[in-house]
């Protein structure tokens, strides 16, 4: 059993690949992609690298969606993980540093008003049930919703408010396309930086609390995959 955690960040991946015993600088995961690729016993951690024209960490949904492709086809994963940071809800529970499972993953801002392409837009893909796992581990579990903003205008809110939405990413949706697509199945593991209903600025929140949340999340992702060497999942089909 392969477990993949495609996170997003360097800021990120720092800490969860030196929580997972993942030493040195990676390989390339394609030549036409920044994208990285650290592999170890069990486990892999897959990072979207940097922009080479912006100078900045490829976060967002299309860099999410090649990174999993590509790490897909190098690894053949039996279980991939979005990890990462995300916005919360103090309206649904959340604090800064609530740790999620998804038990749901959608888009919010794929508006597409018209019957067939309004769902296919909302996506609803598979989620593999991490349920149990989420109470042994004392993880939160929720729906976990995709953007490619870092804000949250009123017509994301209200999306996010019909879906429950727990925690507000830029990439888990993406990765969860993909892995319906290559018949793998799919979790999100996000640790909570910024509050979207609070009232200070969401970047000044995110860069406040994203050393104390890329721990939690190391400790997060280790911790998950302890349980799935000791507890495999057992066979099951993913189910949206
Ligand atoms: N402003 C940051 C850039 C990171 S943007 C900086 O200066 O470093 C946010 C990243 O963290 C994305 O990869 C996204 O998945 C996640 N994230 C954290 N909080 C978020 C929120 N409120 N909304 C959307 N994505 C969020």
């Amino acid at each position: 059993m392969t477990v993949l955690f495609v996170v997003a960040m360097e800021a990120e991946a720092a800490p969860v690949r030196a929580a997972l015993g993942l030493d040195g600088d990676g390989v390339a995961l394609h030549a036409s992609f920044p994208a990285r690729l650290w592999t170890g016993e069990g486990v892999a951690v897959a990072t979207n690298g940097v922009d080479a024209r912006h100078g900045v960490d490829a976060i967002a949904s299309q860099p999410a969606v090649t990174t999993t492709l590509h790490a897909i086809e190098a690894l053949s994963p039996s279980l991939v993980i979005s990890a990462g940071t995300a916005g919360g809800f103090q309206a649904r529970g959340a604090a800064i540093g609530t740790v999620y499972l998804a038990d749901r993953c959608v888009f919010h801002d794929r508006r597409i008003a018209i019957d067939g392409f309004d769902r296919y837009g909302v996506g609803d893909y598979p989620v593999r049930d991490l349920s149990a796992v989420a109470t042994d581990l004392g993880f939160a579990t929720g729906t976990v919703s995709t953007g490619n903003a870092l804000d949250a205008p009123d017509h994301d809110v209200a999306a996010m408010a019909a879906t429950d939405t727990v925690a507000k990413d830029m990439e888990a949706a993406a990765v969860a396309w993909t892995c319906e697509h290559t018949g793998t199945p799919f979790g999100a593991l996000k640790v909570i930086t910024d509050l979207v209903d609070h009232h200070t600025e969401t970047a000044e929140q995110f860069l406040a609390n994203l050393h104390m949340a890329t721990h939690r999340l190391a400790t997060a992702a280790r911790l998950l995959a302890d349980h799935l060497r000791t507890h495999p999942l057992p066979t099951q089909e993913s189910s949206p």
